[in-house]
């Protein structure tokens, strides 16, 4: 894999990973990482920020690194930074400096592939894009601000860092942040008293781009904090865009001050994208990878992805992905059985219920479900359940009290020692491993088939 960009290897790992953890943490933990580097056996993962870089360390260490020597043949040592401003980009305190602002030749805070001669043009994204596209070529002067949206996985954020890209090669100081990210530095700068910081990182700019300002719709100080920076940027005809999972009159805006000024601006709206347009992007997506793949192929793919983009990525980089480990080519039946093992994945599909899980593993076990209720405590029992607990902490939404709640009301810590116990022998027996892998599968085709 020495030829291929540590972003494509990645891709295919991550693509591995999401049948491999639950739907919950691939959101929460994997979905926004990056591959930054791969050298010298070293492969360094980039994530937004510290807390997601620690729990990946800690808790998926072992299974990422298994991922990625099982996509190579090397033994692959893998390292987590924070891409969204390098890691030195945090001061002591916490409160990040300037150099967060990415300038010309130094980005880390965009996406290298979110780009606009990236980014595939249908009717679904038509507008969204040369509204972007026209903001990207005169900032400030032809729609101001740009308030893009949509539902998740359509492409705000990849138009959004397309912006971005543009400004920098123009040497525009540049400000790319998360809703999320304005409203934790307005916090940090009200608790440190340093809202003179935060000004001069928010007002200073020629183009702030925030992603996903839904966020900070209904937070009052901060919604105003937003108001006052976005005054003084659009005064100075300096450019803002946004984008948001929800037009600005379905925003719960405590402010209705920000509504007329989102208002005063282009509207763009992203739809999901219609079929033709999922082939386009499939098709552009694989000679990317450089991997050829028949359009009936192709086909079946687009049609198992209807909703979202980053869906039908992800279900091209899983077909990719197994196709490379079973050294096949990409026929339509391989990608069948490649989907298949993942379509319990999609957010269409209803979750795995507790009972599901619970009566596969009892199955599995030869022991009836009332079993793994009871308090019996001989070893096959005591290890069905605790596969059980494990299991659905993966496979369903369940919290530990719950899981505890369906195993015959067991407290949180014996959730807790259960999984820990059982992810330790996962790891050091094949056999076990094999069973839990066999189990997952077993639950999602059943999900499937409406069990
Ligand atoms: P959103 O921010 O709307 O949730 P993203 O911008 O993160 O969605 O897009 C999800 C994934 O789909 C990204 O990898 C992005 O590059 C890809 N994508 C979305 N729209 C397009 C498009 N029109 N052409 C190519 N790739 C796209
Ligand atoms: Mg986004």
């Amino acid at each position: 894999m020495g030829c291929r960009s540590a972003q494509e290897i990645w891709e295919a790992a991550l693509g591995e990973l999401q049948v491999q953890v639950s739907k919950q943490n691939y959101r929460t933990w994997l979905e926004k990482t990056l591959g930054l580097s791969y050298q010298d056996n070293q492969f360094i993962v980039g994530a937004p920020n510290t807390f997601v870089t620690e729990y990946l360390d800690k808790k998926l260490r072992s299974l990422i690194e298994k991922t990625l020597i099982g996509l190579s043949t090397n033994n692959i040592k893998v390292v987590f930074q924070v891409y969204n401003g390098r890691q030195n980009a945090l001061r002591s305190d916490g409160v990040p400096t300037e150099t967060n602002v990415a300038t010309p030749g130094s980005h880390p805070m965009f996406n290298p592939k979110y780009t606009f001669s990236s980014f595939i043009v249908g009717n679904c994204n038509q507008l969204a894009r040369a509204a972007a596209f026209g903001v990207a070529e005169n900032p400030g002067r032809s729609y101001n601000p740009l308030f893009i949206y949509g539902g998740v996985g359509l492409g705000k954020t990849h138009l959004l860092q397309a912006i971005g890209h543009v400004a920098l090669a123009k040497h525009l100081k540049v400000l790319y942040v998360s809703a999320e990210r304005f409203t934790n530095d307005f916090i940090t700068a009200i608790y440190q008293r340093k809202t003179g910081d935060f000004q001069n990182k928010y007002r200073t700019v020629d183009m702030l781009l925030i992603d996903d300002i839904q966020f900070i719709s209904g937070k009052e100080q901060t919604e105003e904090s937003f108001f006052h920076t976005f005054n003084e940027l659009h005064t100075t005809n300096r450019q803002i865009a946004v984008t948001s999972d929800l037009p600005p009159s379905s925003l719960p805006l405590l402010q209705k001050r920000l509504l007329s000024r989102f208002e005063g601006g282009l509207i763009a709206a992203i739809q999901p994208p219609d079929v033709e347009t999922r082939l386009a992007i499939l098709r552009a997506k694989a000679e990317q990878q450089e991997v050829e793949i028949p359009l009936d192929a192709l086909e079946l793919i687009a049609q198992r992805a209807e909703q979202s983009i980053r869906q039908l990525e992800g279900l091209l980089n899983r077909v990719i992905a197994y196709a490379r480990l079973v050294k096949a080519v990409v026929t339509p039946q391989l990608a069948a059985k490649a989907i298949e093992d993942i379509a319990s994945y999609t957010p269409n599909s209803t979750s795995v219920t507790p009972s599901l899980v619970i009566e596969v593993v009892a199955h599995s076990f030869h022991l009836t479900p009332a079993a793994l209720k009871t308090r019996q405590r001989d070893k096959q029992t005591a290890l069905a359940r605790q596969v059980a607990m494990y299991l659905m902490r993966r496979e369903t939404d369940c919290s530990l009290a719950q899981v505890g709640q369906a195993l015959g009301g067991r407290d949180h810590s014996t959730v807790i020692h259960a999984c820990k116990k059982i992810a330790r022998e996962i790891d050091a027996s094949p056999d076990l491993r094999r069973k839990t892998r066999d189990l997952q599968h077993i639950i999602h085709s059943k999900q499937k088939a409406g069990n």
